[in-house]
């Protein structure tokens, strides 16, 4: 990485306030690093021109009022917000060509705050994943590789897995990325970098492509705890055109980090100590317990008992809503259109055939099938009643601590290909991040360590409602004890 590229998005920020480098000379180092990461596929579509222009908008305006909170920082924004004049294709063909005409709310916060973009991030199709496989883009590369000198291409993890590669590939200081049931968490997990999904309504969903709309949520990624705070501020706020928009000040994240954690109650959930899990997992969450004690925190043991029928819930609810959402992909209104049939249903059909792939149709599927007449109750009603039992397990828990502590995921970063073929292996990823989705909750996964093949695994934390503040400050504490700084030697 080029000594800009390495750089937080805090030490580009005030570096260019200081006068110490140009907004240009930084727009320049991360155009050409996307430029040499073309191997990683991460990127959809490239738009240097339109971080530069950002960057000349901030070089004229240093040293005056009009600098901005993010003038001088390019980011990488993910394929499913709509961005005004360039392609948004959500990682799927029947979005192929699709240029919106207008800009979602949150990445237009982050231009209005000054931000350049460098392009559009590679995901999942739909955001349905959790290896970036199902992309109609082909899948991201992982910048990592195992330490067992053999040179298996790993998966950055998903759906944000574009996001998270870019960022680990010093291609973007940070970018957004979208978590419905841990698409920013595991993937940030896989290749040792920060993100947080904050309470569900803090950032608006207007303009992001609909997959669940009661679980969706933007959120940041980037190298470190203070970079997420710093881009959460830009990104969170309420908006009339989202109805589920909390009407709530935004806090200043960044000025209120602190480490010190005395006070706070941090609960460990018996029920997360899955069988299956390996060793090391088990062994870093002991660890990130003892850096928290350090840290001030009281440790207390909770109960979440439904936990184990989180990931089901979300297999419903999850597809039955993405069912409903992505009925309006027919051909006519966006994108891809299948001409040569002879009525209006077979273009429909044909239409939704070819722009889908394989997991957008089997989620459909699943999502009709819940909620046709006579199945609706049993399915959908039924994991409705389960999701209130899991938020009511996480607001009793809540009553003994103030913070939640976990494991991300199951595993570190696997092998391409190793699971595309067994979705319920794939679904698994999700076990400890579907729970916190479910419940709105603020969540956090912040890297703790490598594994012995050499392979970040990150922490995870669970917030109450709104209080992303303590989520950030453990996530803090955690870094500054754990002293993370592996990066993935550059290949590519
Ligand atoms: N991997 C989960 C899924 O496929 C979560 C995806 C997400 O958070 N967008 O549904």
């Amino acid at each position: 990485m080029s000594e800009l590229t390495s750089k937080t998005i805090a030490q580009l920020r005030d570096g260019f306030r200081g006068g110490d480098f140009s907004a240009r000379e930084i727009a320049g180092a991360f155009n050409a690093a996307v430029e040499a990461g073309r191997a990683l596929n991460a990127w959809t579509v490239e738009t240097p021109e339109l971080a530069l222009a950002a960057a000349d908008v901030a070089d004229a305006a240093r040293g005056s009022d009009a600098v901005q909170p993010l003038s001088g920082i390019p980011l990488g924004i993910k394929d499913l917000f709509c961005t005004e004049g360039v392609a948004s294709t959500t990682g799927s063909n029947i979005l192929r060509g699709f240029k919106p005409p207008y800009e979602s709310t949150v990445s237009g916060k982050l231009k209005a705050a000054g931000a350049g973009m460098l392009g559009k991030l590679n995901m999942d199709e739909f955001a349905m994943g959790s290896s970036n496989e199902t992309s109609a883009y082909g899948p991201v590369i992982s910048p990592w590789k195992r330490n067992d000198g053999g040179n298996v291409a790993l998966t950055p993890g998903g759906s944000s897995g574009g996001s998270a590669a870019a960022v680990a590939a010093g291609m973007a200081p940070g970018v957004t990325g979208t978590d419905t049931g841990g698409s920013i968490r595991q993937p940030a997990a896989f290749v040792g970098i920060s993100g947080i999904k904050p309470t569900y309504g803090r950032c608006s969903r207007w303009g992001i492509v609909a997959f669940a709309s009661s679980l969706d949520q933007a959120g940041p990624m980037a190298k470190d705890v203070r970079d997420c705070a710093i881009l959460l501020e830009n990104m969170a706020g309420f908006d009339v055109k989202d109805a589920t928009s909390l009407n709530l000040p935004v806090p200043q994240w960044e000025s209120g980090l602190s480490s010190n954690l005395k006070g706070k109650r941090v609960g460990i959930p018996k029920e997360y100590r899955i069988d299956g899990v390996p060793e090391e997992i088990n062994t870093l969450w002991d660890q990130g317990i003892a850096w928290l004690k350090d840290a001030g925190a009281e440790i207390v043991e909770i109960s979440l008992p439904h936990t184990k029928y989180a990931l089901p819930t979300y297999y419903i609810i999850a597809p039955a809503e993405a069912s409903s959402n992505l009925a309006r992909y027919d051909g006519v209104r966006y994108g891809l259109r299948e001409m040569g049939v002879k009525s209006l249903d077979d273009m429909y059909a044909a239409t939704r055939d070819t722009g889908f792939g394989a997991e957008v149709k089997r989620r459909i599927m699943i999502g009709t099938y819940v909620l046709s007449a006579g199945y609706y109750d049993a399915y959908f009603t039924k994991a409705q009643k389960v999701r209130t039992l899991i938020k009511r397990d996480f607001a009793q828990a809540f009553e003994a601590c103030d913070l939640i502590l976990t494991p991300t995921a199951p595993s570190a970063a696997f092998g391409l290909g190793e699971k595309i073929s067994d979705p319920l292996a794939m679904y698994l990823n999700d076990v400890f991040a579907v729970p916190a989705s479910l419940a709105g909750l603020p969540a956090m996964s912040v890297p703790g360590g490598l594994d012995a093949q050499g392979l970040p695994l990150g922490l995870h934390l669970i917030g109450r409602e709104c209080d992303e503040q303590s989520v950030l400050n453990a996530g803090l504490a955690i870094e500054e004890r754990a002293g993370f700084t592996a990066r993935a030697e550059k290949w590519w």
